[in-house]
């Protein structure tokens, strides 16, 4: 059974339990076979409400058991097992469509939940098949979902709940429109569950339009994702960043290790460098095939990829839980995307490091990032660093890495 890290969170011990909310027995043998012993803080506030039926507007970043607020009252709400979705999830990749089936397949064994995750970038046919044979819940990408309302595959006539993960994030990427037509579809009256790291006025705007009386829930100030990360800028010139890296990755040796670049093109030029002098290197990016996506994230999650390059989109969704390290090797373009990259580490209290990487121009944004962050970022001074690299420094790391001491911790630097 895996270990309940919220044990250990003296921030709730003792106060939340399970046992004041109105779950079936089933739910509670599904929460303990998932080490969940303690509900975190939006789970505490969000369930209750959820059961009994009422719209609300979670903010909550991921890292803090949001999808586990959601999954369970669904799955407490289901009526008998019938044919089309009684739930329909929306969230804005495919990488977290994953996430959030897994979730649910997790607590819903014990009810038999049929859940069917339906996104672009794997052959149609397979998720044909899981929807002619009946589902309970439908976590999809709004574009694919669309895709099967056009084929008649995907009737939302029997929906009664509805969530929309990440809302803010799908808005950015221009799923306005899609969200809207498959608000549409679904028939009133229906429960909505609305989760979004920030509440922008489009967001309000989208609310208005489709909540009824929607209790806002806001959890942004008890993040433990954040507030658990050790984070340290470096300045670093252009041509000198991937030297940065190495001596970072040989210093730290981290578990596992996010490294987010800019573009597509970057996330593959720096894995394929990283590859000559470490094991275990791989990228992540939406320009890949969905059956290679696949197989990167099930290394990752089972630790034969240790060091992951990534972009933004496809790296923001991510929810490994031994991930010791984010090193922002291009300092994000918008500020709110620092948050959304370091999260990736310090999940449910654990503890994480963040290093990014800045250039000398790049202060501006840099100083962007601390006033949304509400605090100085550390400057981190890699000794020796400075002046010309020292070949030696790649053996070096190669020699670290390769001896299999890779179970280093996250431990700040010294
Ligand atoms: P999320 O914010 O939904 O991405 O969840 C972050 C991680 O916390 C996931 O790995 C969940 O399995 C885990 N988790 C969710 N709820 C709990 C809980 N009550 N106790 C322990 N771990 C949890």
């Amino acid at each position: 059974m895996p270990e309940s890290v919220l044990e250990s969170t003296p921030r709730t011990e003792g106060l939340a339990s399970f046992r004041n909310m109105p779950l079936s027995r089933t739910m509670r043998q599904s929460l303990v076979e998932a080490g969940y012993a303690t509900p975190s803080p939006i789970q505490e506030a969000l369930i209750p409400l959820a059961l009994e039926g009422i719209d609300v507007i979670g903010q909550a970043k991921t890292g803090t058991g949001k999808t586990a607020s959601f999954a369970i009252p669904l799955i407490e709400m289901l009526e008998e097992h019938g044919k089309s979705p009684q739930a329909l999830v929306l969230a804005p990749t495919r990488e977290l469509v994953q996430q959030i089936v897994g979730e649910f397949e997790k607590l819903g064994r014990g009810q038999q939940a049929k859940i069917c995750g339906i996104y672009g970038g794997e052959p149609i046919q397979k998720q044909l098949r899981s929807l002619e044979r009946g589902v309970d819940i439908v976590v999809g990408t709004p574009g694919r979902v669309i895709d099967h309302i056009e084929r008649r595959t995907l009737f939302l006539g029997d929906v009664f709940h509805v969530v929309l993960d990440e809302a803010d994030r799908m808005l950015d990427i221009g799923f306005r429109p899609d969200i809207e037509r498959i608000l549409k579809r679904v028939p009133d009256p229906h429960q909505t569950l609305l989760l979004s790291a920030t509440i922008s006025p489009e967001i309000q705007k989208l609310a208005q339009r489709y909540m009824f009386q929607p209790q806002e829930l806001n959890l942004s100030r008890d993040e433990p994702s954040v507030e658990s990360i050790q984070q340290y800028y470096v300045t670093v010139d252009q041509d000198r960043k991937l030297d940065l890296l190495i001596d970072i990755l040989g210093r730290d040796k981290p578990r596992q290790c996010i490294i987010f670049t800019r573009t597509k093109k970057g996330a593959d030029r720096l894995a394929e460098k990283l590859n000559r002098v470490a094991r275990g290197v791989a990228t992540i990016h939406g320009d890949l095939p969905q059956t290679a996506r696949n197989r990167v994230m099930l290394g990752f999650r089972e630790g034969t990829i240790p060091i992951l390059v990534a972009t933004d989109v496809v790296g923001r969704g991510i929810d490994v839980e031994g991930i010791s390290h984010v090193i922002n090797f291009d300092i994000p373009d918008d500020p709110e995307n620092y948050l959304h990259r370091i999260g990736r580490t310090g999940r449910m209290g654990k503890d994480g490091v963040s290093y990014t990487f800045v250039r000398p121009d790049e202060g501006g944004p840099l100083t962007a990032i601390e006033l949304m962050i509400n605090r100085p970022i550390e400057n981190f001074k890699v000794e020796g660093f400075q002046g010309t690299p020292k070949e030696s420094n790649k053996p070096a790391f190669r020699e670290l890495w390769n001896s299999g001491s890779k179970q280093a911790s996250a431990r700040p630097p010294q």
